[in-house]
């Protein structure tokens, strides 16, 4: 992608619609320095900023990432130029390595699964009929739009909700049988988290915050010591080991929190929207990690996300919509990237539309 020309393109569109720098970056929530960044071309715009500086300036996404207007006669051709440019810079050109599935216990099996949200006037069907099974050292992703189930489903898996019927089992296990107390420790003993918002305490050291994990656990100290040192490197966060949250980016917050997660060796890791909050460099490092979990250590893996290049990083997508679970996908003998452009054809058909790819 050409920066510094996606940047002049941005300046133009920009004064074409009668905005000064600092309105374009008040309407869009962020700083004066930002929009001039990516008019210099120093930077881009964050993935999340896309659509709304489009409608902004009035220009379609390929425009935006082409700079330059598209017309009509050329719009197909044009278009897969970006969609490949930008594929191919995300996701790199590796191939797909096979894992054995044959006769792989299931770590995570639903069945029937509702949840019914009942208020004073109305009741909302979060998630209606779901059934699926996760292999030991998958990793799964589920996709859908806002609103479609995807957090009420993971929360439920999370022992932190209750399903109205229906039943999930985690290693062997029908957690609707646990009380309260034993929900706990069950969480402890075969649950890893890595959530959007990473949960990390402030007053902890990174070290103190994922030795909190494995104390809980009851792991000898020098036990503790070498497993976090060892995850550290895995991961590259060793050099910031003695610092607080507050003084390291978000990226090696995630990673922090995910050693965390995986510290304890959990039967399963979950993970709600785990790049959000993050730039697309830190995202495709935790990403990889991910794939290096489970791929070495054969961590077992459920990932929510909404956005397809996060997902193009997965084994198997199950797509949600309305609370059911419309389609699934699993990557074949094919790179992240042929996985992508069949995740894109998916949701099109199941959502019935991606105009902002095409
Ligand atoms: P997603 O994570 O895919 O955006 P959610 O699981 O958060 O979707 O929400 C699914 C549906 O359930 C939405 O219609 C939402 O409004 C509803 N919902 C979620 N949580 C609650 C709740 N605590 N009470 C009532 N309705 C809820
Ligand atoms: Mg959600």
């Amino acid at each position: 992608m050409d920066q510094k020309k996606i940047g002049c393109f941005i300046a133009a569109r920009r004064k074409d619609n009668g905005l000064t720098q600092s309105q374009l970056a008040e309407k869009l929530g962020i700083t004066d320095k930002a929009v001039s960044k990516w008019e210099t071309g120093k930077s881009m715009p964050d993935l999340s900023l896309f659509m709304p500086l489009c409608d902004l300036l009035q220009i379609t996404l390929n425009e935006l990432l082409l700079g330059e207007f598209i017309s009509d006669e050329n719009l197909k051709e044009k278009s897969n130029e970006v969609l490949f440019e930008v594929v191919t810079s995300w996701l790199g050109k590796d191939q797909w390595k096979n894992k054995t599935q044959s006769h792989v216990p299931a770590v995570l099996k639903l069945s029937h699964v509702e949840k019914i949200y009942e208020t004073d006037s109305t009741s909302t069907v979060a998630v209606h009929d779901v059934s699926f099974e996760i292999a030991k050292g998958s990793f799964v992703g589920i996709m859908g739009a806002s609103g479609s189930g995807k957090t009420t489903l993971l929360n439920m898996i999370a022992t932190i909700d209750k399903a109205t019927c229906g039943q999930i089992k985690i290693d062997d296990q029908d957690i609707s049988e646990l009380s309260e107390n034993d929900l706990a420790s069950f969480r402890r003993e075969h649950l890893g988290f890595v959530f959007q918002e990473y949960n990390l305490l402030d007053t902890l050291t990174v070290y103190e915050n994922i030795a909190l994990a494995l104390t809980i656990k009851r792991m000898p100290k020098d036990c503790i010591k070498r497993s976090i040192t060892d995850l550290a490197e895995k991961l590259d966060i060793s050099e910031v080991l003695s610092k607080f949250p507050y003084e390291i980016s978000g990226g090696q917050r995630q990673r922090c929190a995910c050693v965390r997660a995986i510290a304890t060796n959990p039967s399963l890791i979950l993970a709600d929207e785990p790049t959000g909050a993050l730039d697309s460099c830190s995202a495709k490092q935790l990403l990889d990690t991910f794939v290096m979990l489970s791929q070495k250590y054969r961590a077992t893996i459920l990932m929510v996300t909404h956005d397809a290049l996060s997902a193009s990083y997965c084994d198997k997508i199950l797509f949600m919509q309305d609370g059911e679970i419309k389609a699934s996908l699993e990557r074949e003998q094919e790179s992240k990237r042929g996985f992508f452009i069949r995740i894109l054809e998916t949701m099109a058909k199941v959502t019935g539309g991606i105009d902002h790819v095409y």
